[in-house]
């Protein structure tokens, strides 16, 4: 049987960008939709304009460190919204047009419209022309999920963030996970009021206990009013903003309210329920670890497929896909070592592997840790302190994990995850000879354990 593609791709963002360009480059004939921006979250409303506003916020951090020095009247200045989001819509039409000549020079058929399966080897466009493909694959992504209370309509969500035309001047941000962390740390930084509510009683459930107790201070140290153990229960309008009942009867005026309550998988009007592709209970592509789903002919990488949620899970997954099925060189990715970063400000959270919350249901396990207060920000009069901390497994001595929280510290798991995935052991560590004077040093000069979790430690609160 012939079919107009060997491949058609749902979804122009990073895992579908990736899995095209590498098949088209194994001579694959390819086709792909996108209904909105090529780059798709990541590029156009995620990681990218996000890391751009995390520099623009820390400016007036920034002078106060250089008055600590010796700068006399160091100011950041005011804050252009109209200046920087002139620059930043236009470094996003570069990268998009980047994105798309990339695709295009591989051979890529770039259809600018929406996509639905409605076969095994067929899907249809949103203008009605139908495509054959010998396999599909979908990289739809995933879409924030509001709370369901009544006049949540009123807030937005962070995609909204990059298109304002001003910023607000008092915001409450909702939530207590990657992107409510960051989007208060940077509106904060912008001049903006924020409040930050969660109904947990520390930010970052599922990290680090450790990481999670100190973002959770320090997000009250710069100045950000944060609520815990509370929600709000209705939104109603009030004026040019937006009046929040919350869950204890009070009630507060803002300008805005930003919902950052989790994202959900991107399968709705997909046709996956005609084509039959299985879904997980939580609303997920369901895949084997080739990305495969219950359909032969049908594959899923990305947050819709709800694994690992992050962009260079999501070009991995589709570069295995491409590598397997167009390239001869079969394999997937494993997902259980995989390094992140939440980038709040001044210090960062970052991750890979073990938390020590699971080294206590573990057991068998050492952990070194330290906290200190940097000798940079020390200088500058900040008490602020950076936390490091190792996971040790006692009978091989691999690092199982590490956990930092300090500046620039997705800079430092980046490179700490390296020798981790290696399979690194705590003396590989000690071997190594300290760079002097970094933050860093501390990861190799930490010499007797702070604490052991036995096998049979009952499970800390
Ligand atoms: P998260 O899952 O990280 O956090 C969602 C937060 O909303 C949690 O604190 C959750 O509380 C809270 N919440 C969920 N439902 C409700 C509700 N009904 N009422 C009140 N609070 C609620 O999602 P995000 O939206 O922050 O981010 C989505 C994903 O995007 C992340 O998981 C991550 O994979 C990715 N991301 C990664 C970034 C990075 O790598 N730096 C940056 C931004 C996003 P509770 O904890 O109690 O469940």
């Amino acid at each position: 049987m012939s079919f107009d593609y060997d491949l058609f791709v749902i979804g122009g963002g990073s895992g579908g960008v990736r899995a095209a360009r590498i098949s088209a480059g194994y001579g694959a004939k390819v086709g792909l939709a996108e209904e909105s921006r090529m780059g798709g979250t990541c590029v156009i409303r995620g990681c990218v304009p996000k890391k751009l506003m995390v520099f623009a916020s820390t400016a007036p951090a920034e002078a106060e460190q250089a008055r600590g020095f010796g700068w006399e009247g160091a100011t950041a200045g005011s804050f252009s919204w109209d200046a920087f989001k002139a620059k930043l819509d236009a470094e996003l039409n570069r990268l998009e047009a980047a994105y798309t000549r990339g695709l295009e020079a591989a051979g890529v058929n770039i259809f600018h419209q929406r996509a639905r399966i409605v076969g095994p080897h067929e899907v249809e466009l949103a203008d009605g022309m139908r495509i054959s493909a010998r396999h599909i694959l979908i990289a739809a992504g995933g879409r924030p999920q509001l709370p369901g209370i009544p006049g949540e309509d009123l807030g937005l969500i962070s995609d909204d963030l990059f298109l304002l035309d001003r910023l607000p001047g008092k915001v409450l941000v909702v939530g207590g996970g990657f992107i409510s962390c960051e989007f208060a740390t940077i509106l904060n930084g912008l001049g903006v009021n924020t409040t930050l509510v969660y109904r947990g009683d520390k930010v970052l459930r599922g990290f680090d206990m450790d990481l999670r107790e100190l973002l959770t201070m320090q997000l009250a140290d710069i100045g950000i009013h944060v609520r815990l153990k509370q929600q709000p229960a209705r939104l109603d309008k009030a004026g040019d903003g937006v009046r929040v009942t919350f869950a204890d009867g009070q009630s507060e005026d803002f300008d805005a309210v930003i919902f950052a309550t989790g994202r959900t998988p991107y399968t709705k009007g997909l046709g996956l329920e005609a084509a039959g592709v299985g879904l997980t209970p939580n609303g997920a592509i369901a895949v084997d670890e080739w990305s495969q789903t219950n359909i032969p002919s049908i594959f899923a990488v990305g947050d819709v497929t709800d694994r690992v949620n992050l962009t260079p899970v999501a070009i991995r997954e589709g570069h295995a896909f491409a590598d397997t099925l167009f390239g001869n060189n079969p394999h997937h990715l494993n997902h259980d070592l995989v390094a992140g970063a939440v980038y709040t400000r001044p210090h960062e959270v970052a991750t890979i592997g073990m938390t020590e919350d699971e080294a206590i249901r573990r057991g068998g396990v050492e952990i070194y840790d330290t906290r200190f207060r940097p000798m940079k920000s020390l200088f500058a009069g900040s008490d602020a302190r950076v936390m490091m901390k190792l996971i040790v497994d006692e009978a091989t001595r691999k690092v199982l994990g590490c956990q930092i929280f300090g500046p620039e510290a997705g800079e430092l798991i980046q490179l700490a995850a390296i020798p981790i995935t290696m399979g690194a052991t705590k003396e590989d560590f000690d071997r190594t000879v300290a760079v002097h004077p970094t933050l860093a040093e501390e990861l190799v000069t930490m010499r007797q354990p702070t604490r052991r979790h036995e096998a049979t430690a009952p499970d800390r609160a």
